[in-house]
């Protein structure tokens, strides 16, 4: 059986084919649109960041030397308001009123807080700390030069990054087009959410789990609803999965008699890289491709579908993204309890993961298996625990990802 590095160096490498690799064409969105999509450009300053010397506080703008004495006394000359400079020249004895954010005056070299000022009459003010030389004030370009560059291509736009494309003067924003995703789930059993399940039914969750976590990924999904497992609804409603970016179904790929999904992917034309992974849960996973479409048949118990999608389908669609990070981020933790390895299979399974002491401590939650999505959202984590003979013991380290 297929380890589970292996099986996700298949899938990036067949994303990243000569033919296929520009696949995901780039297209301007509004600014206000483009939180969590994948920047496509460098984004360099247009101007000095500040482009003046700017106050960051309310006070007065001195000469630091005027002040090394204290109580000083020193005469108002003029105001700067944020928006408005001073036409001024601060001499020796003089100061300029300031506000946050108004440029800096000539001659002034610090900003004392007007907290530490009295004012005895109108034109005067007495200052009763001092200051040192810029303080109080943040200099031209002392966050970044003009033309510098502050955000990289191929990053996932946070909010620090939309305020910063905001002050760069970027209406519009250069992203990756996202991924069109087709969600088919299987199964004669299943009903839809609305629905009451009769004896020997259960409602699809599976469509929802795949949905968000398509969004998430910064896919663009659809679902196709149900398919029973018939070669006849199956094929229709695979045929349309097909013509999308990414085709996900998920149930029927397991050894059942029903389990018809691999037959139609082969009658389809779908040719298959794997159809098996040494992962516990998620061991019936098959993955291939169809013309442009990438194609994953993921095991149908629930917990089953969402750890695979995790490892092998949100890799895909962040690398037909072009972003940065590509792999989901696997952090370490020290065990509290001791775990069961499998020889034959990697266990990815729900668990506790809480921090203490400076570091992160984890400990397998209790879960009845791969269709508990109780104990799943019970569960802070999946545990990675390694394919080997023997048990990993308490205190030793293990691997995991967070769950949201
Ligand atoms: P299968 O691989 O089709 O045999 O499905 C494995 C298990 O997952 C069965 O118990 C199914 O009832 C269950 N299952 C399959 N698809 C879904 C779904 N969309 N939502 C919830 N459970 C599902
Ligand atoms: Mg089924």
């Amino acid at each position: 059986m297929l380890p589970v590095e292996r099986g996700i160096e298949i899938v990036l490498s067949l994303a990243k084919e000569k033919n296929r690799e520009d696949r995901m064409a780039a297209e301007f969105v509004p600014l206000r649109d483009s939180i969590s999509r994948i920047l496509r450009e460098d984004v360099c300053c247009d101007a000095d960041s500040p482009p003046f010397d700017k106050s960051v506080r309310d006070g007065f703008a001195v000469r630091s030397e005027d002040v090394t004495a204290i109580p000083a006394t020193l005469k108002v000359i003029g105001e700067s308001r944020a928006g408005a400079g001073a036409s001024v020249e601060v001499r020796r004895g003089e100061c300029c009123e300031i506000m946050t954010g108004a440029p800096l005056p000539k001659g002034a070299d610090a900003v004392v807080m007007v907290e530490h000022t009295e004012r005895p009459a109108a034109d005067s003010v007495r200052v009763l700390k001092t200051v040192r030389e810029n303080e109080g004030l943040l200099r031209r370009a002392a966050e970044a030069r003009e033309g510098e560059r502050v955000l990289e291509a191929g990053r996932r736009i946070g909010l620090a990054d939309l305020g910063l494309l905001a002050t760069v003067g970027k209406a519009a924003v250069k992203v990756s087009q996202k991924p069109q995703v087709a969600i088919i789930a299987t199964g004669d059993e299943l009903v839809e959410v609305q629905e009451r399940p009769q004896p020997a039914q259960i409602r699809n969750s599976n469509s929802y789990t795949l949905y968000a976590q398509a969004l998430e990924a910064g896919a663009s999904p659809m679902l196709y609803g149900i398919a029973r497992d018939n070669l006849d609804d199956l094929r229709n409603k695979i045929r349309k999965g097909l013509e999308h970016d990414v085709l996900i179904v998920s149930g029927g790929v397991s050894m059942g008699k029903y389990d018809l999904v691999e037959n139609v992917f082969a009658e389809c034309g779908v040719q298959v890289l794997f159809d098996k992974i040494a992962m516990k849960p998620g061991k019936p996973t098959v993955f291939g491709y169809h013309e442009r479409a990438y194609v994953f048949g993921l095991p149908g118990n629930p917990v089953s579908t969402i750890v695979s999608f995790h490892m092998f389908v949100r890799p895909l669609i962040r690398s037909l993204l072009k972003a940065r990070e590509i792999q989901p981020e696997i952090l370490d933790a020290r065990l509290e309890t001791p775990a069961k390895c499998d020889p034959a299979r990697e266990s990815i399974v729900p668990a506790h993961v809480r921090f203490e002491g400076g570091g992160y401590w984890i400990s397998s939650a209790v879960w009845k298996g791969s269709s508990d999505l109780v104990g799943l959202a019970r569960a802070n984590a999946l545990i990675m625990i390694p394919r080997r003979e023997g048990t990993l013991q308490a205190g030793e380290t293990a691997r995991f990802l967070a769950l949201e």
